[in-house]
Order: structure tokens, then C-alpha cells, then sequence
């Protein structure tokens, strides 16, 4: 197994970093990427920079050129269900891509010819997500997390993403993270804890809850990480 932990912003890997006393850094396709072995299994842990095009450069790099099997996100999300407030956690069952759009020739949003709106994530990862969620003490939901590259801050562009999608979170890495490895058949799951609630203050609410989001987040991940090198 060699497990890819991945996020967008430094902030997002900066606590999973922290955990380990040394790793190797590799410079590849203009970014850096940690590599580390963790009670004998290899990690590659990276961010990406933001949005669905670096995403995808850093997911199909982790799987092509460093060979991982199976992907871990950690990140931050803003809200969409009022019931997610900043903190909690949204693991993605589902995802789509909110800003993909050639409804003009009768499709629906989100899909292209050949694809699907949706992609699934892995249920033997969500299984396991259940179990570290059902051991901690943190309120931990799932939910469809829409992606798309804009920084949503405003209520009628978000209720219109929750309507169209289904949406519980959005964010702007999940949908494209997730069809690189739908396509490469690595398993994936992608987890995001609230930062905003992508309203008219999701600015500054992002700016105050980064940090201690990220954290929530990646310790839920290599909590996965542990029951994953355990099994
Ligand atoms: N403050 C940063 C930009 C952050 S963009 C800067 O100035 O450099 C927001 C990041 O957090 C993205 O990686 C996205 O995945 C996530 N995110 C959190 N809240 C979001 C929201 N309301 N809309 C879109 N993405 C959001």
C-alpha cells in the first residue's frame, strides 16, 4: 500500500506534516511532494495550490509518477446545509462539479458526454470513515460536496449550487481529485471540515477558521491513516 494525503493549501498539510520528524521532499511538475513511512507503509503527502486544474495535476502526479494506491483529502469546505456549522466535518460521499455547464445543448449541470455528474466515492473507505468518526467525539456527517473554481461567498450563488446539486459543501478540488482517481481506479476519500458558510462573510469567517479547520480535518485523516496502515 502507499497511501497520498493530499490538500490545496499549505495550511491543510501543515498539521499531518508536523507529525513526522524528517521526511524526503521531491520537486516534480512544479510542486513538492513529502514522502514518508509511517509504521511501514509509504506516504506521499502534498498540497496541490488551489482549484480544479492544480488538483488534478497533483492527484494523476501522486498516482502516475509516485505510484500511490489509495488518496486521502484534507481540507476545508464552506457550507451549504445550515446544520454544518464551522468545525464540523463533511466526509464526501458523492461529488460534482458546480461550475461545469453546457446546459445550452440540453444537459444537466455538472455533466459532459461521457461522464457523469457524480462521481462515488470508495464505500470501503467510507466504511472506515464511519469507524474513526464513530470513535471520536467530533459531530462528522456525510454528505455531496459540489466543486467548482470560484470562492463562493454569496447566498444565492450557494442555495442555487444546493439546489441543483444536492450539495451539503463546496469547496474547489474534490469533483476534479475525484475523477482523476475514478479514472486511475485508486481508491479515494475526501473529507473537509467547515471554514465558512460561503455567505457574505465566508471571507473573513475562512481567514479566522483555516487553521484550526485544517487541523480538525487532518487529524480525522491520519486517524483513517492509522486503521488503514493497521489493517
Ligand atoms: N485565502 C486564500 C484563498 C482561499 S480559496 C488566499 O487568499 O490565498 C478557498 C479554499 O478553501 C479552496 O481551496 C477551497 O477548496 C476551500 N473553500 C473554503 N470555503 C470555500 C468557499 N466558500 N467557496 C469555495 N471554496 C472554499
Amino acid at each position: 500500500m502507499k497511501i497520498a494525503i493530499m490538500g490545496a493549501m499549505p495550511e491543510e498539510i501543515a498539521p499531518i506534516l508536523e507529525k513526522f520528524e524528517s521526511y524526503k521532499t521531491t520537486e516534480y511538475a512544479a510542486n513538492k511532494y513529502y514522502e514518508v513511512n509511517y509504521k511501514g507503509v509509504d506516504l506521499v503527502i502534498a498540497y496541490s495550490k488551489i482549484g480544479k486544474v492544480f488538483s488534478t495535476l497533483t492527484a494523476a502526479t501522486l498516482i502516475e509518477h509516485f505510484r500511490c494506491d489509495t488518496l486521502l483529502f484534507s481540507g476545508v469546505a464552506g457550507a451549504i446545509s445550515p446544520e454544518l456549522k464551522v468545525g464540523d466535518l463533511v466526509i464526501a460521499t458523492k461529488l460534482a462539479q458546480h461550475d461545469l455547464d453546457i446546459t445550452a445543448f440540453g444537459h444537466p449541470h455538472g455533466y459532459v458526454p461521457e461522464g457523469s455528474v457524480f462521481v462515488e466515492a470508495d464505500k470501503e473507505l467510507l466504511e472506515l470513515g464511519k469507524t474513526v468518526a464513530s470513535e471520536m467525539t467530533k459531530e462528522v456527517r456525510e454528505g455531496t460536496i459540489a466543486t467548482g473554481c470560484q470562492f463562493i461567498a454569496d447566498e444565492d450563488k450557494k442555495n442555487w449550487i444546493g439546489e441543483i446539486f444536492g450539495a451539503d459543501a463546496l469547496e474547489m478540488e474534490g469533483a476534479s481529485v475525484a475523477v482523476v482517481c475514478d479514472a486511475l481506479d485508486v481508491p479515494f476519500f475526501i473529507l473537509r471540515a467547515i471554514s465558512d458558510a460561503a455567505d457574505m462573510d465566508a471571507s473573513f469567517s475562512f481567514d479566522e477558521f483555516l487553521e484550526t479547520s485544517a487541523v480538525e480535518s487532518a487529524t480525522f485523516i491520519m486517524n483513517m491513516v492509522d486503521k488503514l496502515v493497521s489493517k
